[in-house]
């Protein structure tokens, strides 16, 4: 468990990602005037801007994931940028509000656009780029994607230098120190992506989750439902005072935070399992799980049918 400390290194990767289906026909999201970026506090020296709650067609879409900073007594690390340079660049200035520390390493969560496009308005801190020991690749492998889809928040002229991924990989864990303040990352198997990764903050016991748990939007996942549950059951031994989503209310008890995904999530698997045991069609299925619960998760008429379709694949050969 190597301890990195705060080298600035200006050689960076440029990539991508993505994540979500049927991106089409959604408006430039650049109004011209300038957004308000909410920021909280929420522990010693970390700072949290909540995304909100829209889909891919609302023109907010590049605004909609958790992302922030811890700041240590030498450098900042940022945690995931957001799904554009314009949100990249929002979340520079409301660090530059905060500290005139430089930000020393880019953490980056996931593959997920809504995570990593806004990395190149670090680039002025010549920082470390952090991610998954697998995020290397996944974002050669979207790159094309990203520049075709995501062109409107990659700012103006957009190239393959517009995206960024890591120069330090995480296989298991490893250490970061920002100045008397060690973060811990964590690189999980595949469960919402293939490139999940924690955080966890020694000095106030935050554990920084990301997409690893959903609040009030409805959970999705690209790499496994059973993984993900497992690496749930993992993270719930970890003794936390609270835990930052990746969507939704920003600072939450743990692991109370992670029931109502929890319930979700078994339901999927449960119900799916249950359907291909009758021998019942992918598509009679989609149609059939979840249907007698009623839900309270956002965006869910969305997402809900893509969940079991994922789960159904998944399963159906166990
Ligand atoms: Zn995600």
């Amino acid at each position: 468990m190597p301890v990195y400390h705060s080298a600035l290194k200006s050689s960076m990767i440029f990539s991508a990602l993505c994540l979500f289906s049927a991106l089409t026909g959604y408006a430039h999201a650049s109004e011209e005037q300038e957004k308000v970026f909410n920021l909280t506090g929420i522990s010693e020296g970390i700072y949290v801007h909540q995304g909100k709650h829209v889909d891919l067609d609302h023109p907010d879409h590049d605004d909609i994931a958790n992302i922030g900073f811890i700041i240590g007594d030498e450098c900042i690390a940022v945690i995931d940028t957001g799904g554009s340079v314009a949100t990249g660049l929002a979340l520079k200035k409301a660090i530059k509000s905060k500290s005139s520390l430089p930000v020393c390493y880019v953490i980056n969560t996931h593959i997920h656009f809504d995570h990593v496009l806004g990395n190149i308005a670090f680039k002025e801190f010549a920082p470390e780029f952090v991610g998954h020991e697998n995020l290397v690749e996944e974002m050669e492998q979207n790159r094309s994607f990203f520049l075709s889809e995501f062109a409107a928040e990659l700012g103006e002229n957009p190239s393959e230098a517009s995206i960024i991924g890591p120069d330090i990989t995480v296989a298991d864990t490893l250490d970061l120190d920002l100045g008397n303040r060690v973060i811990t990352l964590r690189a999980h198997p595949p469960g919402h992506t293939y490139t999940d990764l924690s955080i966890y903050d020694h000095k106030t016991g935050t554990l920084w989750l990301s997409d690893l748990l959903f609040i009030e939007r409805i959970p999705v996942f690209d790499a496994s439902l059973k993984g993900w549950l497992k690496t749930m059951e993992t993270l719930k031994t970890q003794q936390a005072n609270h835990v930052i989503p990746g969507h939704g209310t920003i600072t939450l008890p743990w692991p109370d935070a992670a029931n109502a995904q929890d319930s979700y999530l078994n339901m999927l698997l449960r119900e799916t399992r249950k359907e291909i045991g009758k021998g019942t069609f992918m598509e009679e299925v989609i149609e059939i799980v979840g249907k007698t619960e009623k839900t309270e998760w956002l965006l869910h008429e969305q997402n809900h049918g893509r969940n079991v379709s994922r789960a159904f694949l998944e399963l159906e050969w166990e």
